[in-house]
């Protein structure tokens, strides 16, 4: 019988916010599977809660980090060196967008509303995976979040529709310069699931019940479904995997009406 076993190997997970976050539920299906952790929260109010969370792994290690600061993300990752010497996998559970630019009418996002979206939701993959990948000495995994509204128009979801096109075509370029080196970056495209952040976009809740009823499944996904499929891409069962958009959405994305 085949199983997964992760023993020895190390992951940064970023984006853990609560149980809720499609962060956690990557970190559990790792950490069940023998991966040491380190996660990273934003913003000190989250500390104690993340903190809490992250008591359930042995020996995992809670880092503040804000991508929008250079200094930070050369911090986490000179911890990261400096406790477990090398790293095997990252993943970029992260996005931001202002409230005002999460509804209404795309055609009136500012110009600071979208640098602020694509800088955190994408600029960030470009520059955490240099940084992970002079830790990846024996090949890796890097691993993001994105949604469907990437390729489709989905009402509200405007400026991160532009910053999720950027992460896709991101998991493109990263995949081809970092293949010789054995790091494979794929991105998994999440059906909606009620998070935080998922929240704060104008009438999610309809676009659930709306996903729930047209997917081919006839049901919205499991945080656990997006777990297990980054665990599978972590491991050598996805070694021949990379440059790739998965879609975990019950199967949404193939419909057209
Ligand atoms: P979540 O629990 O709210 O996680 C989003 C995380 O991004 C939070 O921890 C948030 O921290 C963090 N973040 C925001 N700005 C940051 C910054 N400057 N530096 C570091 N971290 C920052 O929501 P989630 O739904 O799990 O989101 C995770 C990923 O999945 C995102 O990329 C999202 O677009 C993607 N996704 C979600 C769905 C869905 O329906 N939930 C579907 C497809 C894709 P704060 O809470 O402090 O802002």
């Amino acid at each position: 019988m085949r199983t997964i076993n992760l023993r020895g190997k190390t992951a940064l997970i970023l984006g853990v916010a609560n149980k809720r976050s499609l962060a956690w539920a990557i970190a559990e299906a790792l950490g069940e599977a023998g991966c040491r952790l380190a996660m990273t929260y934003q913003g000190v109010r989250l500390q104690k809660n993340v903190s809490e969370l992250a008591s359930k792994h042995k020996n995992a290690l809670v880092m503040a980090l804000d991508v929008t600061s250079e200094e930070q993300v050369d911090g986490v990752f000179a911890t990261v060196k400096s406790r477990f010497g090398r790293l095997d996998y990252l993943i970029h559970s992260i996005a931001f967008a202002r409230r005002a630019e999460l509804e209404g009418e795309f055609r009136k996002t500012t110009r600071e509303g979208w640098r602020i979206a694509l800088d955190i939701s994408a600029y960030s993959l470009v520059a955490l995976s240099n940084r992970a990948a002079r830790l990846m000495t024996e090949g890796g995994s890097i691993i993001s979040l994105t949604f469907q509204a990437s390729q489709r128009v989905f009402p509200n979801y405007n400026v991160m529709g532009a910053a999720k096109a950027a992460l896709e075509y991101n998991t493109r370029q990263l995949a081809y310069e970092l293949g010789p080196k054995n790091i494979r970056v794929n991105t998994i495209s999440a059906g909606p699931v009620p998070t935080l952040s998922a929240r704060g976009i104008s009438g999610f809740s309809g676009m659930a019940a709306h996903h729930r009823k047209k997917s081919p499944l006839q049901r919205n996904i499991e945080p656990r479904e997006v777990g297990d499929t980054a665990l599978f891409l972590c491991s050598d069962l996805g070694s021949g995997i990379t440059g790739a958009t998965i879609y975990v959405d019950a199967g949404y994305n193939i419909i057209g009406l």
